[in-house]
């Protein structure tokens, strides 16, 4: 067996991450722990969270720590069990971090069926990403039959399952990415009725005229120059759901989009607008089996579609991490660890 590795927190960024910030080590091999799990790592997903767990800001989550491991969630394969229900062999998702091998002695698991389909979707459309978008957009965004929603990071795993709802709701779903290929896709394959590509310098304009009716529901991903040219165009009483916003991430100083308050606040105003931030770990396990539900079956009938983007190599986490950041991916950004 090879010797196993890690990945840990060497500095701190300042704006965008740098391989630098990142140091790949050997690791002891772990100890089945007394009442866990034995685990190797198969697949490591990479999220934009993870960004904001390398600055020692507060936020809603405890920053990683200078030597620490980077954090994460993979799919493993149970190598060994102390834990009644699982066995050797068994597929499971847990928070290793970017290892090749983790000790489980508590925290979330989820125990998959390989039969049921491929392994990585628990990463991905059915994993963290998928409720986020489920739970955004169903609980606060709300989409009805003839609205318009707006969604950037469209082809991404968050983006591309946001719009598939909408439209499984009889809504208009309009897609926000970062070049043509990625447009193509969200209107091909994922079936928007439009996407824009958010670099194209007539932007605003596009969106514009893909939203005749204007927005009922935009549902943030980005921030920025997107929320920019989404304002305007928000009709009274649309939601925001407002997920994420990863063209602040790599911000070392006051971001573009602070001089934008005056005008955001006299739009919430006279529209009427709802604005809400979530986390989707607040709407609790009782919202996941009709998530599994809505989603499985979508996938199984083919009203929903999902993209993968596997780099081979735990080495390879930090330069795919740092591609993520810039839109390099195209769909579910994984590490395959082993095979
Ligand atoms: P993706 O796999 O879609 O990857 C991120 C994408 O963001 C990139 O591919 C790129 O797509 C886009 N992007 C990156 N930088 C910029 C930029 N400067 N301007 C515009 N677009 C940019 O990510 P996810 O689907 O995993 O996540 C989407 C969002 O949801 C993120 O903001 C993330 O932080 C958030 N999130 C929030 C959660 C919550 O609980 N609130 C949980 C999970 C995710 P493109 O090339 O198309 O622009």
């Amino acid at each position: 067996m090879s010797t196993p590795k890690q990945i840990v927190l060497a500095s701190r960024p300042k704006g965008t991450p740098t391989a630098a910030n990142f140091r790949v080590e050997d690791a002891p091999m772990p100890q089945l722990p007394s009442g866990g799990l034995l685990l190797r790592v198969l697949y490591l997903s990479l999220d934009p969270y993870m960004r904001g767990r390398m600055d020692d800001a507060k936020s809603y989550a405890k920053p990683v720590e200078i030597g620490e491991v980077m954090q994460g969630e993979s799919v493993c394969e149970v190598l060994a069990s102390d834990r009644p229900g699982f066995a050797k062999g068994d597929i499971v998702t847990a928070f290793t971090g970017w290892r090749t091998h983790a000790a489980w002695a508590g925290g979330p698991l989820r125990q998959l069926d390989p039969k049921q389909g491929p392994i990585t979707a628990a990463l991905g459309v059915l994993g963290m990403p998928g409720f986020t978008a489920y739970s955004g957009l169903m609980i606060i965004g709300k989409p009805k039959a003839g609205e318009t929603v707006v969604v950037a990071a469209a082809s991404g795993p968050v983006g591309s399952l946001v719009g598939q709802l909408a439209k499984m709701a009889g809504a208009r779903a309009v897609g926000i990415a970062g070049g043509p290929g990625k447009c193509r896709y969200v209107v091909d394959e994922l079936h928007f009725d439009a996407a824009i590509d958010h670099r194209a310098p007539d932007f605003a304009a596009k969106l514009a005229a893909s939203c005749p009716k204007g927005i009922d529901v935009y549902f943030e991903n980005v921030g920025g120059v997107i929320w920019q040219a989404v304002l305007p165009l928000l009709n009274t009483y649309a939601r925001v759901p407002v997920c994420g916003l990863i063209a602040q991430y790599n911000a070392a100083g006051p971001s573009d989009g602070a001089n934008l308050l005056p005008r955001t606040m006299r739009t919430v105003l006279t529209r009427s607008l709802t604005i809400r931030g979530f986390i989707n770990t607040e709407f609790g396990p009782e919202h996941y089996p009709a998530f599994l539900k809505i989603v499985s079956a979508g996938i199984g009938d083919g009203r929903i579609h999902y993209r993968e983007d596997i780099t081979d190599g735990l080495e390879n986490a930090p330069a795919a991490f740092m591609g993520l950041l810039q839109g390099k991916n195209f769909g579910k950004a994984l590490i395959r660890v082993a095979q």
